[in-house]
């Protein structure tokens, strides 16, 4: 296959150029790459290429409180392949009785055979104490180097156990692996969270007040003493607040190694929504928070602070998520994977907060450095595998519900005008996905294994 005429984003910059694509990778990326007899070549005169966007956090497939998310690996991944997305990182949880390795396992067969694109998996873990050494040891041995750990959900059982964050990032650090971390501060939410229902408020609006910006800025800023401790690195999934970003940035400029993750929701929604009678349909967590947290996590993208931009696609239907009491019990998440790529373009290039070069490094890139999927993935280099996204730069796309893909039945960003939409997807040199529309085979997708890193 031979991609003719497109503005190419490479790791050396933008390109006026063709890319030469032979056995699923790309051979050559170069101005006037003449087509060899039998070569399919694809008109991109005027299209943007760029290599595969990386979901680094994903839940599809989600067993929780008694049900399932609507997006299954296979609805889940043809809605991210229509959305320009190669590959996502989806989650598998630790399971008793069963072994880091063997928990993963499982999942990856869940997701094998469904999965339309490539994906790889971080392990969530509640406990980590020191006996679990050698089962870390083989977990990266088996290609997962990163291991998920909340700060909260204490009740629920997500929560790490109490003194165990060091021993986790000292072990992390010795085996090249990366400790993610959910920071919310549990004190501060259960205490909240516990006064709001016993004076009856259970309304969506006493959702971010009980989640309040100082739970994560000082979830945040303990896991940063540990990790500055244990000299180990640290990334913090879905940043949501100007105050937890500054802890951050702190934490950089004493040279530590600490990265962090921002999605859509947390730049372009606001609680604002929690007063509107679509309320609960956004609850999720951390909530959405105020307008001086939308322009202090875009400044984080512009400066550097943050280091991708993932979407937490956790898609709840309206019916399930009209279950609920309180907004304690609405099953949490929103479904984004789709969307990702042309709100971040639209809202990030073509408002000029950043270039095609920075759109690229925090939605391929990095993802795949992060979590040692580079330079396989996460860049148009000769020899990665050919994940591209062919985006048309002036196509203006109202989005709604009905055009996309995913099962949730509804769209957070319903009526949103973007400027600039892929119109084709690329994985391993196979078309995946066509004006919108999945071209693609079903379980085509592959489990990629991740390098440990020495970070
Ligand atoms: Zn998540």
């Amino acid at each position: 296959m031979l991609i003719q005429g497109g503005y190419v984003v490479t790791p050396g910059g933008v390109l006026y150029a063709d890319v030469a694509i032979a056995g699923g990778r790309i051979q050559k990326v170069g101005p006037a790459l003449g087509p060899e007899r039998g070569t399919q070549v694809v008109d991109a005169r005027g299209l943007v290429v760029m290599p595969g966007i990386i979901d680094a956090h994903t839940h599809f497939e989600l067993h929780s409180r008694g049900t399932v998310t609507a997006d299954d690996f296979r609805q889940g991944s043809i809605s991210a392949a229509c959305g320009g997305v190669t590959t996502f990182i989806d989650f598998a949880d630790a399971e008793a009785g069963l072994s880091f390795t063997q928990a993963a396992d499982r999942r990856r067969q869940q997701a094998e055979g469904r999965s339309a694109i490539d994906f790889s998996l971080h392990l969530s873990l509640n406990d980590a104490p020191a006996e679990k050494a050698g089962e870390l040891a083989e977990l990266v041995q088996y290609g997962i180097s990163s291991l998920k750990v909340f700060t909260t959900y204490r009740k629920e059982g997500y929560m790490l156990k109490p003194g165990q964050m060091e021993f986790l990032l000292q072990e992390s650090r010795r085996l090249g692996a990366l400790v993610q971390v959910h920071a919310e501060d549990n004190g501060l939410v259960e205490s909240l969270t516990e006064r709001h229902l016993a004076e009856g408020k259970t309304e969506p609006r006493y959702h971010p007040v009980s989640r309040p910006n100082e739970a994560e800025r000082k979830a945040i800023a303990a896991v940063i003493q540990q990790a500055e401790k244990t000299q180990a690195p640290v990334y913090f999934v879905h940043i949501s607040t100007e105050e937890g970003l500054a802890e951050i940035k702190q934490a950089q400029a004493r040279g530590m190694k600490v990265w962090a993750e921002t999605c859509p929701q947390y730049l372009l929604l606001d609680q604002s929504l929690y007063e509107e009678p679509q309320a609960q349909r956004f609850i999720l967590t951390p909530p959405l928070r105020e307008k001086k947290d939308n322009a202090a996590l875009w400044q984080g993208l512009v400066d550097g602070v943050l280091a991708t931009v993932a979407t937490d696609h956790c898609a709840f239907s309206l019916m399930q998520k009209g279950q609920a009491t309180s907004f304690v019990d609405t099953l949490p998440g929103l479904p984004g994977v789709e969307t990702l790529l042309p709100l971040l373009y639209s809202e990030g290039v073509g408002k000029e907060r950043f270039g095609l070069e920075r759109l690229v490094e925090l939605l391929s890139t990095n993802p795949a450095r992060i979590f040692g999927l580079y330079p396989r993935k996460g860049a148009l280099l000769p020899g990665s595998d050919a994940d591209l996204v062919l985006f048309d730069p002036e196509r203006e796309v109202t989005l709604t519900a009905s055009a996309l893909h995913s099962a949730a039945g509804y769209t957070p960003y319903e009526g949103f005008r973007v400027r600039g939409y892929p119109v084709m997807t690329i994985l391993r040199g196979q078309l995946i996905s066509q004006e919108g529309s999945f071209v693609g085979e079903d379980g085509a997708g592959r489990f990629i294994p991740a390098r440990a890193t020495t970070r």
